[in-house]
């Protein structure tokens, strides 16, 4: 049977004639054992070719496989089958009474393909979804399973791994007791007067902070803070609260969007900017985002601002988060509070591409780590240097999978160049 088989977003087609989607844990040892290259989508949200098998390669999608989401209450964690996406795994936790530290602007991502890409919400204090991973279960390349927990020594590449490591069939994440969010936004925040300290104070002003602008102008159209119903109100004197409900791309319908106007409700209806039921973000884009150190945050707004006549005719969006620091070797946000420049792009790869380009020249200077599923054409050789711990993770690639089943192109080019 021959399928065409897209991305979430249709800018990429993978080779694959056909989607495998083995119905069994045995049907996947199988499967992974009898081939030569193997790749694992997942739900299909990167926008570039890092599920990309290769022409004679496997295609793999754990999706069919029986949806486990094992809640212990007592412990605070959950065990989830990789493919569940964080829609179904948030509502399955909450009715435990229990939650996620933190979810991604859209729900509709699966698990393991979120953190092995190191995903991330926003807050100063949270840490991208990798961050509350406690155990990795993996289908090695020659079908055995593997489980590396946190006090491995292996653990530091186990999670942010790129699907590079074999097919995650299940993960056990850290929960905390269930919390309620307020959504508060504000409008125009100029860029005009932002030093350090009081873009510090902004990102800080609430448990996850978002800041959205078309570039048009140079300042912020829009300031989304979620404020967890157990911390104080925030007093935000910079910009005026807004008196409609928005969403971040200007003109788009913000029925697809999370409660605003400070009404409160639980965490994962209020920490995704999306809500589950409708198409999140624009639908019809591409994305990129560089991760950056904080410290460097103005310095690099005032560096996009000073290209904003190239990007903005390109621009749907850009959204400006910060991420916490974390120890997993390939994870954008590694060893450095980050922050996290945004861009949604309109779906065009041929009119993207240079002003992504120029947009990287203009960053160069922070060191920024793009998102490992968005767009971004930075060399691997120049990326090879912002990893500090990558030839850790190459070791540990090798250890795992000595023949490169799970390398492709674009993890090759990655850890070998
Ligand atoms: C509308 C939209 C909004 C987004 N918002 C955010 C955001 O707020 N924050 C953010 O950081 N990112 C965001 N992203 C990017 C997105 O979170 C990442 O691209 C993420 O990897 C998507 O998860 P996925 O399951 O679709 O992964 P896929 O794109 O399917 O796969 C990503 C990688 O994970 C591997 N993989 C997947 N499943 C497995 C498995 N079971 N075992 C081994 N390897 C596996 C794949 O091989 C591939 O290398 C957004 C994307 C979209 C489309």
């Amino acid at each position: 049977m021959t399928e065409t088989i897209t991305n979430w977003a249709g800018n990429i087609t993978f080779s694959a004639k056909e989607l495998h989607r083995p119905y069994s844990f045995d049907a996947i040892s199988a499967l992974v054992a009898g081939s030569e290259r193997v790749r694992v989508l997942g739900s299909g949200h990167s926008f570039n070719a890092i599920a990309e098998p290769g022409p004679e390669g496997v295609l793999l999608s754990i999706a069919a496989l029986p949806p486990a989401i094992d809640v212990d209450r007592e412990a605070r964690t959950v065990r989830v089958s990789g493919g569940v996406r964080y829609a179904e795994l948030a509502r399955a936790v909450y009715a435990h009474g229990l939650a996620l530290p933190n979810m991604a602007s859209l729900p509709h991502i699966s698990v393991a393909g979120s953190v092995a890409t190191g995903t991330h919400g926003s807050g100063v204090g949270n840490g991208s979804l990798a961050t509350s991973v406690r155990e990795v279960e993996l289908v090695t390349a020659d079908g055995s399973v593997v489980t590396v927990g946190r006090d491995d020594p292996r653990f530091g590449g186990a999670v942010t791994s790129l699907g590079a490591l074999g097919v995650v069939t299940a993960l056990t994440l850290d929960l905390q007791p269930s919390f309620d969010v307020e959504q508060h936004i504000f409008t125009e925040l100029p860029l005009d007067g932002l030093d350090l300290g009081k873009f510090e104070t902004v990102m800080a002003a609430a448990y996850s902070v978002s800041l959205f602008t078309d570039w048009r102008e140079p300042g912020f159209r829009q300031v989304w803070l979620k404020r967890r119903t157990d911390q104080p109100l925030p007093d935000f004197p910079w910009a005026a609260p807004a008196t409609e409900k928005l969403h971040p791309v200007p003109g788009m319908p913000a029925v697809n969007c999370t409660e605003q106007f400070g009404v409160p409700g639980p965490w994962h209806q209020r920490l995704p900017h999306f809500r589950a039921e409708f198409t999140p973000s624009s639908g019809a884009e591409l994305q990129s985002e560089y991760l950056l150190p904080r410290r460097c945050a103005v310095e690099a707004l005032r560096a996009v601002d000073g290209i904003r006549g190239t990007a903005a005719p390109v621009l749907q969006t850009c959204e400006v988060r910060a991420v916490a620091a974390d120890e997993q070797w390939l994870s954008p946000s590694y060893g450095r509070d980050t922050v996290a420049l945004h861009f949604t792009w309109i779906a065009d790869t041929a009119a993207v591409l240079p002003v992504v380009r120029r947009l990287e020249e203009a960053l160069d200077a922070f060191e920024p780590r793009p998102h490992w599923g968005k767009v971004f054409t930075v060399p691997a050789e120049v990326l090879r240097g912002r990893y500090p711990r990558l030839a850790d993770f190459r070791a540990l690639a090798r250890e795992l999978d000595p023949a490169g089943k799970f390398a492709n192109a674009f993890v090759r080019d990655v850890l070998e160049g």
